[in-house]
C-alpha cells in the first residue's frame, strides 16, 4: 500500500541478529542478501547497512545514489570515510554501544596473561605435565594501567581496573577535553612514553590511523618492565606484532593478550610460534556476545532510519 511505498529501501550487506532484521523490515524496505536484486547495491542503494563488509573508495565511486551508511559496531577503518565525506555520504557508527563487551574481554585477556592461563591450559589440553612451578604467575593488585585513548572503551576499561585492582590509573589521550574523566581519578599524561614508563599493565583504545600504526613498537615496549602486560583490543597494527613476539619470548614483557591481529582471522600458519609464548590470543570477538550485537545492531539501524526520516 501507500505506506509501504513511502519506506526506504536499505540494501543490508551482511549478516544481522533476528531481532535487527525485525525491525529493519519494519521500517525499511529491507534488501538482505541473497534476495533478488540485492547484488546490484552499488547501482541502486539509496541507505547502506553494514556490519564487516567493506566499503571502498572504488564501491563509493560505483554508488552514485548513495546517501547514507549504518555501520553496527564503532571501528569504521573498513569504510573509505574520506570517499564518503567527499560525497556528502553520511556514516552511523554506534559509538558506545559495544563499549563494555570490549573491556570486559580488556580485562580477561590481561588477568588470563597475568596468571599464564592460556599456556597453561594449552599445555595441559595436549597431556602435558604441568608442574606448579612452571605456572608461576603475576598479582595485579594495585598494578597502575595505562590507558592509551580514553573514550568509550578506554575509561570502561579504566573504571574496571580500578574497581577490580585499586588499579591507579594513567591516561594518554590527547584529542580529549582537559576535564575529561573528572569523575574518575586518573593521572594524565601528554605522550606514551611517559605513560609507559609509569605503567604495568597497557591497553590501547584507539581507533587505526596512519597515526597509530605502530604506536607500540620494540622502542617503546623497552620502557615497559619485564612484568608489565601489554592488551590490544583496538585494532591490529597498533602494537607491531613482530616486535611484541620478540619481546615477551625474550622476558622484556611478561604476556599480552591480543583481540585484534595484523592478519584476521588470526590463522595458525601465522601465528603458531607466537602462541608459544604467553600471548593469549582471540580472534576479534570484543563485541561477541549475543546483547551487544543486537544492541549494536540495533542502534546502527535505528541512527540510519531516524536519518532516513529528518
Ligand atoms: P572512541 O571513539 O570512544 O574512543 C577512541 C579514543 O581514542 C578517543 O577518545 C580519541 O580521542 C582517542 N584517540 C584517537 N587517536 C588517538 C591517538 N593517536 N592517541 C591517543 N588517543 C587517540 O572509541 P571506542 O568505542 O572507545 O573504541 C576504541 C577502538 O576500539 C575503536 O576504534 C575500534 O577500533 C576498537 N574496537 C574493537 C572491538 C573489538 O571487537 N575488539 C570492538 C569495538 C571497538
Amino acid at each position: 500500500g501507500a505506506a509501504a511505498a513511502a519506506k526506504p529501501t536499505v540494501y543490508v550487506l551482511d549478516k544481522f541478529q533476528p531481532a535487527v532484521i525485525e525491525y529493519v523490515q519494519d521500517k525499511f524496505n529491507a534488501i538482505l542478501p541473497g534476495m533478488p536484486g540485492h547484488e546490484d547495491w552499488r547501482a541502486k542503494a539509496q541507505y547502506l547497512l553494514i556490519r564487516s563488509s567493506y566499503l571502498t573508495a572504488e564501491d563509493v565511486e560505483n554508488s552514485p545514489n548513495l546517501i547514507a551508511v549504518g555501520k553496527q559496531g564503532v571501528g569504521i577503518d573498513k569504510i573509505d570515510a574520506k570517499a564518503c565525506a567527499a560525497r556528502g555520504i553520511k556514516i552511523f557508527n554506534t559509538p558506545g554501544v559495544n563499549a563494555r563487551a570490549v573491556a570486559e574481554l580488556a580485562l580477561t585477556l590481561a588477568c588470563s596473561v597475568a596468571r599464564c592461563v592460556g599456556t597453561i591450559n594449552r599445555r595441559q589440553n595436549a597431556g602435558q605435565p604441568v608442574p606448579k612451578e612452571t605456572c608461576s604467575g603475576l598479582i595485579l593488585h594495585k598494578r597502575p594501567i595505562g590507558v592509551i585513548g580514553m573514550g568509550n572503551i578506554g575509561k570502561t576499561v579504566a573504571t574496571i581496573f580500578r574497581g577490580a585492582y585499586e588499579a591507579p590509573i594513567i591516561a594518554y589521550d590527547p584529542y580529549m577535553p582537559a576535564d575529561a574523566w573528572s569523575d574518575l581519578p586518573h593521572t594524565r599524561v601528554s605522550t606514551v612514553e611517559e605513560l609507559l614508563r609509569a605503567s604495568d599493565i597497557v591497553s590501547v583504545h584507539v581507533p587505526l590511523t596512519e597515526s597509530t600504526r605502530n604506536l607500540i613498537s620494540m622502542k617503546e615496549l623497552k620502557l615497559l618492565g619485564k612484568e608489565a602486560i601489554v592488551i590490544n583490543t583496538a585494532r591490529g597494527g597498533i602494537i607491531n606484532e613482530a616486535d611484541l613476539e620478540t619481546a615477551v619470548k625474550e622476558g622484556i614483557i611478561w604476556g599480552a593478550g591480543l583481540d585484534c591481529h595484523e592478519q584476521e582471522p588470526p590463522t595458525f600458519e601465522k601465528y603458531s610460534s607466537m602462541w608459544q609464548g604467553n600471548i593469549l590470543s582471540t580472534p576479534h570477538i570484543g563485541a561477541a556476545t549475543e546483547q551487544t550485537q543486537i544492541e549494536t545492531g540495533m542502534a546502527a539501524a535505528r541512527y540510519l532510519y531516524e536519518f532516513t526520516q529528518s
